[in-house]
Parts: C-alpha cells; structure tokens; sequence
C-alpha cells in the first residue's frame, strides 16, 4: 500500500516537472517577433503596398502616377494636355504603361564603408509610388535635352512606359508642401524637398551624395536624408550614402 502511494507521488512529480519544462520550450521559441512598420511609411499612397520582410520594407507599385499627363493616351481620364512653364517643352515617343515594381529598402538604413553609384533606371520610390531616377540620361549623358521632355508635373516616360522623376516632383510639391517626404532611395534613407525650416537648400549645403543630417518631421531625433535642390544633381549626387536594396521590375 505505502509503495502504490510513493509511485502515485511520483507519477505527479514527474507530470509537474514535464508540464513546467514544457511552459519553458515555450517561451523560448517565441522571441523572434516581426518588426512593424515605421510609422514614416503611412505617407505612401494606398496605391502602394507595404511590408516588412526581415531587415527590408518591401513596397510593390505599379509605377503609375496619381495626376494627370500628356504622357497618358488621350482616351484615359489621366491624359492632361502640357500646361506647363516650359516654352520649349516637347513630348517624347513613349506613353505611361503600368509596370509591376518591388523595392526591397533597408528597414535600419546604416551608411555604407564605399559608396556606390546610383543606377541608371530606379533608384528610389516616391510616395506616390513612381520612381526616382538619377541625374542621368541613356549612357550616364547629361539630361539637357530630356529636361524639355518633361510634363507639368516634372516626369516622362521612357522607352518601356516607366514614368518617372529626376527632379522635383511637382505634384507631389504642391500638394504636400515643398519640406514634405518625397520619398526613399535604395538605401533606405529618405528624400525631401528643397525646403528645410523656412529656406531653400542649395547644392552647397549638402555633402557629395547630397544629402545631411539632421532631424525632419518624420525623425525628431535626426537622419541622414537627401534633399531635391533646383540644380544639378537634382536628388542625389556622387552614389548612395547607404547600402542599397534592391528593386525588380
Ligand atoms: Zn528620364
Ligand atoms: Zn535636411
């Protein structure tokens, strides 16, 4: 009798202890949570999806703008005849064609020990979700002549239909106001427009790959960003402050 007691004790001793062991696998199986989304993100159009994939957000868009163009068909709801301030402004052959881009950007952007260049094609997304592009033509040529090739809104198209920007997107400007988020480059940093506290920026403040640090509406506590100014190289200068992502198209 007493042993079948002892055994019935030890029975319960033993299922305590597995219970409690089990409780502690538990706990240590959950820790790796997903990292949510900077609130910085909500600024995108709802054109534009977003989400965090381990270090990266990943934002997919259709590359097509939210405003009007001479660059639509002159059937779609979008097309806008040029009104623009450029007297010798002159339509190029290619018209605005949905595209299916996914941009992978650091979710920590952290600068990078050699800088390299921006890409011709996209380097970043603007939070309308059409692409930034660098301050070069086909074969790294100056854009002089292309300049004339931009609509109202400060875009065009090129070959394959991709609309995008190369300096400041006008309609995202004028609606947002000229200190506003443009949007981000491959690095992960953000762009802004040409205007901080009150004043314009010019080429002069700002380092080789035309950006700084300090803090923005978005980042109390400072950032390294990159400002659109009125001249050469428009968004960004001698490469990425940053390590890029990537973007598929
Ligand atoms: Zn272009
Ligand atoms: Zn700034």
């Amino acid at each position: 009798m007493k042993q079948a007691i002892f055994r019935a004790w030890v029975l319960l001793l033993g299922t305590v202890l597995v219970m409690l062991s089990c409780k502690k696998d538990n706990v240590s199986t959950t820790t790796s949570a997903t990292a949510s989304l900077p609130d910085v993100f909500k600024q995108f159009n709802t054109s534009v999806t977003i989400s965090v994939e381990g270090n990266y957000v990943v934002l997919k868009s259709n590359g097509i703008p939210d405003h009007k163009s001479p660059y639509f068909a002159s059937g779609n709801a979008q097309y806008e005849a040029y009104n623009g301030s450029n007297p010798n402004f002159s339509k190029n052959p290619n018209s605005i064609q949905t595209q299916n881009f996914v941009f992978k950007i650091p979710l920590n952007p952290a600068v990078a020990s050699s800088h390299s260049s921006t890409p011709l094609g996209p380097m970043g997304i603007s939070i309308n979700g059409v692409p930034l592009y660098n301050q070069y033509a086909a074969g790294n040529t100056p854009l002089t002549n292309e300049i004339n090739s931009f609509d109202q809104y400060n875009g065009h198209p090129q070959n394959s239909g991709q609309y995008h920007y190369h300096v400041e997107p006008l309609y995202i400007t004028n609606t947002k106001g000229r200190n506003a988020l443009i949007g981000f480059l491959l690095d992960g940093y953000p762009v802004y427009g040409p205007l901080e506290n009150g004043s314009l920026i010019t080429n002069a403040q700002l380092d080789i790959y035309h950006g700084h640090t300090a803090a923005t509406a978005d980042y109390p506590n400072g950032i390294y960003h990159y400002h659109i100014t009125a001249d050469a190289p428009y968004i960004n200068g001698n490469g990425f402050y940053g390590t890029p992502g990537s973007v598929t198209q």
